[in-house]
């Protein structure tokens, strides 16, 4: 997608204006993008069988995107994760991320990077690797094929793991993401982490969180994090360890496997006191938390509005900002927040 000229000037004249802090005083500079809520798969946990997508008019273009993206790097975002839905099944994405790498090599962004399923992966990852993303996290919630398509509702496996081969032979890095599933993928853990490991690759495991109406109950899905950690504890030894990638996962080191291993466990620890992170969404609707309701329109002042507008829009939202989410699993409880992970991505 090519650059008009005139935003190319703006972009190199305007000085850094001042940087976007919560009334919690915590720094916004990591910016996540759903670029589009359509998804070639249908997790159990975070889509029903029968999703209604947006339709196409709600939907910003891809330059509006870039625009708005580029306002809040402007504003002293460094780290840009694009996800969705799953962003490599929109059309056109790699423009977006070639257009977008112009900030990298500014040095205005430390980083560009993307969550994907991985089913597409094989297609784009040495174009992603051309734009400058260095590294990439791969949902994967089983390696058995047939597990591999009940959780999917419909996924090949081996469509992701030649993915994944590829992003690994155009030098991207990988970082497996899980979903730990009570009863479903439980028992596979402590095989994908050593098939992750030996592969170079880092393993998150992540707790479900009550995003959505789903056909399956939350209760029967979720699998507190400190549980699977005690088990995987009793066969490997679990070093505490500082590393930390910008996002909400705490690290161990494994010592028998040299890998390390994450956990981003928002129900049983949320981590809301160092949350550096607002999502926006493929319409213009800014979340300032994952778990909560709180969001800004952004379409709005993009469209109708000047570069100004837009960017004290932003600036207002910011000053919304939640302290932080408080999410419940029970029973019979409706769904902590009434959308799904797909609209803001992960
Ligand atoms: N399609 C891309 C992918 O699969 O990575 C990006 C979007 S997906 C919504 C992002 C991540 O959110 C995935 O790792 C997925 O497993 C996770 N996720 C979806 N619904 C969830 C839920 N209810 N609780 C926890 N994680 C969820």
């Amino acid at each position: 997608m090519p650059m008009p000229a005139y935003e190319m000037d703006r972009q190199q004249a305007s000085p850094l204006i001042s940087p976007l802090i919560d009334p919690f005083g915590r720094k916004i500079t990591y910016l996540r993008v759903s670029v589009t809520d359509r998804c070639d798969l249908r997790c159990v946990y975070c889509m029903s069988e029968d999703m209604r997508f947006l339709p196409k008019r709600d939907v910003l273009t891809l330059e509006e995107l870039d625009r708005l993206i580029s306002a809040f790097v402007n504003r002293g975002v460094r780290k840009l994760r694009i996800t969705g839905g799953e962003p490599l099944v929109r059309r056109d994405i790699m423009d977006l991320f070639s257009s977008l790498s112009r900030h990298l090599a500014r040095g205005l962004l430390d980083e560009l990077t993307l969550t994907t399923n991985g089913t597409r992966l094989a297609r784009f990852a040495s174009g992603l690797a051309d734009c400058g993303v260095r590294r990439v996290n791969v949902s994967l919630d089983s390696l058995d094929p047939e597990r591999f398509r009940r959780i999917t509702r419909r996924g090949d496996l081996t469509g992701v793991l030649a993915g994944i081969d590829a992003a690994q032979r155009a030098g991207l890095g990988v970082k497996i993401n899980t979903v730990a599933l009570k009863g479903v993928n439980e028992d596979e853990i402590e095989n994908m982490l050593v098939w992750a490991h030996q592969r170079g690759m880092d393993l998150t495991l992540i707790e479900v969180m009550p995003m959505g109406e789903i056909e399956p109950a939350r209760i029967d899905q979720f699998l507190p994090l400190s549980a699977l950690r005690r088990r995987l504890s009793e066969r490997f030894t679990l070093d505490e360890i500082s590393y930390r990638t910008g996002g909400p996962a705490r690290y161990v080191g494994v010592r028998e496997t040299g890998g390390k291993l994450g956990f981003i466990t928002p129900m049983t620890h949320n981590f809301c006191e160092s949350c550096n992170r607002v999502r926006l969404t493929c319409t213009g609707t800014l979340y300032m938390c994952l778990g909560q309701e709180d969001a800004a329109d952004l379409r709005g002042p993009l469209r109708t509005g000047g570069d100004l507008a837009l960017d004290e829009a932003i600036a207002a939202a910011i000053r919304h900002k939640p302290k932080g989410h408080d999410f419940v699993i029970a029973r019979r409880a409706p769904p902590a927040i009434g959308r799904h992970m797909s609209v803001t991505g992960g």
